[in-house]
């Protein structure tokens, strides 16, 4: 090749050069103002975004959704229009509700030893987090699973190379994915923190964090009803997976005794672990960085109004009957109630 013919060819095009992208600010969001988080798992049958307006109705200023049906695979396309999506994030910001936590699908199995329900459950726990981005969610919660027989070990083992495998290609952001612990019900992994730790150490790649059920460690058999109880409780819990891990609490009471392994959700004060014991861990200090999400049954109109409502009340702030257009007013934050309690509150950060 000529010498002048190659010189033409390096012709400086401005177009070509490298610009890295600039990188925003990170953006605070609004509802992460150090005030108090109630919210309830709130329908989206119907219309997704309808799910913040009712939560916004029931007086709650945090919710909890499934982003598809709870109990089918996904057939075909699970993911939501954009436009929808559009308008739920756009809603949310208006409504101020935060954080919005997904709760992933019961069929997922990471740890499942039957290879189609593991694939099954890979590509389902892919699509929900695909589902989560979408929509803007702060936390997705999900069950470890159970390896049916399986070593514990190796159910450990097959839930984290699970997760990585669900969320590889995906950028996370802010998105934080929420190992729940369970009551134990058959060879359900994760009534004991220790088995959370265990994943939490396998995927140290991965953005996880972890969501107490208060119905299911007290059916775990740990005793949250008694202020000893809860104490030993939380000691165990930063023991192992650390507090600063624990970003959601799913408040629910329980209709199954301590330690029966079955997982009952009952109402707030009329289940085993009742009122006060709610009050008690409403107002830890150690826990007061984290979101309370109620999973309660709606046995008769008004139990979900009711049991938002009741939690406001266990934090000290009254709530009226809410409904569109109307929001919980907090009185004091976390910080205050924690500092008046005289206990030094342990520094910690959301989802690290
Ligand atoms: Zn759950
Ligand atoms: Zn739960």
């Amino acid at each position: 090749m000529a010498e002048e013919n190659y010189r033409t060819d390096l012709t400086y095009d401005a177009a070509d050069e490298y610009r890295p992208e600039p990188i925003p600010p990170p953006e605070i969001a609004a509802w992460k103002d150090g005030s108090i988080r109630i919210g309830i798992h709130t329908s989206i049958a119907g219309d997704i975004a309808g799910a913040l307006d009712i939560a916004h109705g029931l007086g709650a200023n945090a919710l909890q959704i499934f982003s598809s049906s709870p109990r089918m695979w996904g057939h075909g396309s699970s993911r939501i229009a954009e436009t929808d999506a559009a308008r739920f994030r756009q809603r949310r910001v208006g409504l101020q509700l935060g954080p919005l936590v997904i709760h992933g699908n019961y069929l997922i199995n990471l740890a499942s030893p039957s290879p189609v329900l593991r694939t099954r459950s890979v590509q389902g726990f892919h699509q929900e987090i695909v589902r989560a981005l979408a929509l803007g969610a702060d936390y997705l919660v999900i069950h470890p699973g159970s390896g049916l027989g399986t070593s514990v070990d190796s159910a450990i083992a097959a839930v984290a190379q699970g997760l990585r495998q669900a969320a590889r290609g995906l950028k996370l952001g802010e998105l934080r994915i929420l190992l729940e612990n369970t009551a134990g019900q058959g060879s359900t992994l994760g009534s004991r923190f220790e088995e959370l730790k265990a994943i939490l150490d396998a995927c140290p790649d991965l953005p996880l964090g972890v969501c107490v059920d208060t119905a299911h460690t007290f059916a775990a058999g740990w005793s949250i009803d008694t202020e000893a109880g809860l104490e030993g409780t939380l000691r165990d819990i930063d023991r192992t997976v650390g507090l600063d891990r624990v970003a959601v609490v799913h408040v629910n009471d329980s209709k199954t005794p301590l330690g029966s392994r079955v997982d009952r959700h009952e109402h707030i004060g009329k289940g085993k672990i009742g009122l006060q014991a709610f009050g008690r861990i409403l107002n830890h200090p150690l826990l007061a960085k984290c979101a309370f999400i109620l999973e309660t049954p709606i046995d008769k109109p008004g139990d979900d109004k009711r049991n938002v409502a009741t939690l406001w009340r266990l934090t000290g702030r009254v709530v009226r009957a809410t409904g569109p257009g109307m929001k919980p007013r907090p009185t004091k934050s976390h910080k205050v109630r924690a500092s008046k309690a005289g206990v030094r509150q342990k520094t910690r950060s959301r989802g690290k």
